[in-house]
């Protein structure tokens, strides 16, 4: 059948060199002031990914029908916001361990720590690199104890096992983020690549290669973490906390690809789609990612081949 369906490839279950699992919790983002909405961004991811992408795409010289893509299901959206966190971080393990490529749609983009996690409790955490590309900085303290939509990265930061000189906070908008927060990152060894400094150096996906391929050097694990509000407001106006400036769709789903592509990305996480603010424009986009995610990993088969 020519015209199958990337959807129609998934299977149930966890085995797969591609696992989608999904994080429907908003908590986080409500203890950060956010808005709420994002706890039904894994259903509404799915009913736009059954609406897209072609398996054979005569556009690309790679072809999905070689891939094994799984869809493990949701974490429990029942459970206590930090008993779905210990639990995100179980089940991605897992997946991990079974050499699947976790895809984790949330969701807040609290569940970044708890992926994280998982990541530096498997591999060699001095191997472990993370890109955030996100508008934001997400290095806020906890609030009362309580982990957020603006903690993660400063988690990761303070977590004994990983190196803060494999950090790469990508796209940030400087009207967005405090001082005290870019100086904090600067202190752990991180580096910032502002959404100025990408746009002067030309495409954006040419800056993300070269961050990945810098982190690369050091790190055999490489985790991207993907914020929806790094896309302007134009393109993806369904997040909790929209921007008017931002990254192009276009450059959204190259950067997907690229990340796809890298023999050393082993995990990757989509945060913050909000359908309750809007719904199919940043749903199309957050199924475009995952397309081009899995065309990129496509590509990478054939060239270990
Ligand atoms: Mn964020």
């Amino acid at each position: 059948m020519s015209d199958a369906k990337l959807w129609q490839r998934i299977r149930s279950g966890t085995e797969g060199q591609i696992v989608l699992l999904g994080f429907p919790h908003d908590e986080g983002v409500k203890v950060n002031g956010g808005r709420e909405g994002a706890s039904k961004g894994p259903d509404h991811f799915r009913y736009w990914l059954k609406r897209f992408g072609t398996v054979h795409n005569p556009e690309a010289a790679e072809d999905l029908s070689s891939l094994a893509i799984a869809d493990a299901g949701d974490i429990s959206a029942k459970l206590p916001l930090e008993e779905a966190h210990a639990e995100l971080a179980s089940r991605v393990q897992s997946i991990l361990k079974a050499g699947g490529i976790p895809f984790v749609v949330g969701g807040g983009n609290d569940q970044s720590y708890p992926n994280a996690s998982a990541l530096l409790t498997c591999k060699d955490a001095k191997e472990v690199g993370v890109v955030n590309v996100d508008a934001h900085l997400d290095v806020r303290p906890l609030k009362d104890g309580r982990a957020h939509s603006g903690s993660s990265f400063r988690q990761l930061l303070e977590d004994p096992r990983f190196h803060g000189e494999n950090f790469i906070e990508f796209a940030a908008q400087g009207s967005q983020c405090g001082r005290e927060h870019a100086d904090y990152i600067r202190s752990k060894q991180g580096r910032i690549l502002w959404l100025s400094d990408i746009e002067q150096q030309g495409h954006a996906v040419d800056s993300f290669q070269a961050s990945l391929g810098n982190l690369a050097w050091d790190c055999s694990c490489l985790f991207v973490s993907f914020d929806l509000d790094s896309v302007a407001g134009c393109d993806a106006p369904g997040v909790s906390c929209p921007g008017i400036l931002g990254l192009s769709a276009k450059d959204a789903v190259s950067i997907a690809y690229y990340s796809g592509s890298h023999p050393s990305v082993c995990l990757f996480d989509l945060s913050e789609y909000n359908p309750l603010i809007e719904d199919e424009r940043t749903g199309r986009l957050a199924a475009a990612l995952f397309y081009y995610f899995c065309l990129g990993v496509a590509a990478r088969k054939e060239t270990s081949l």
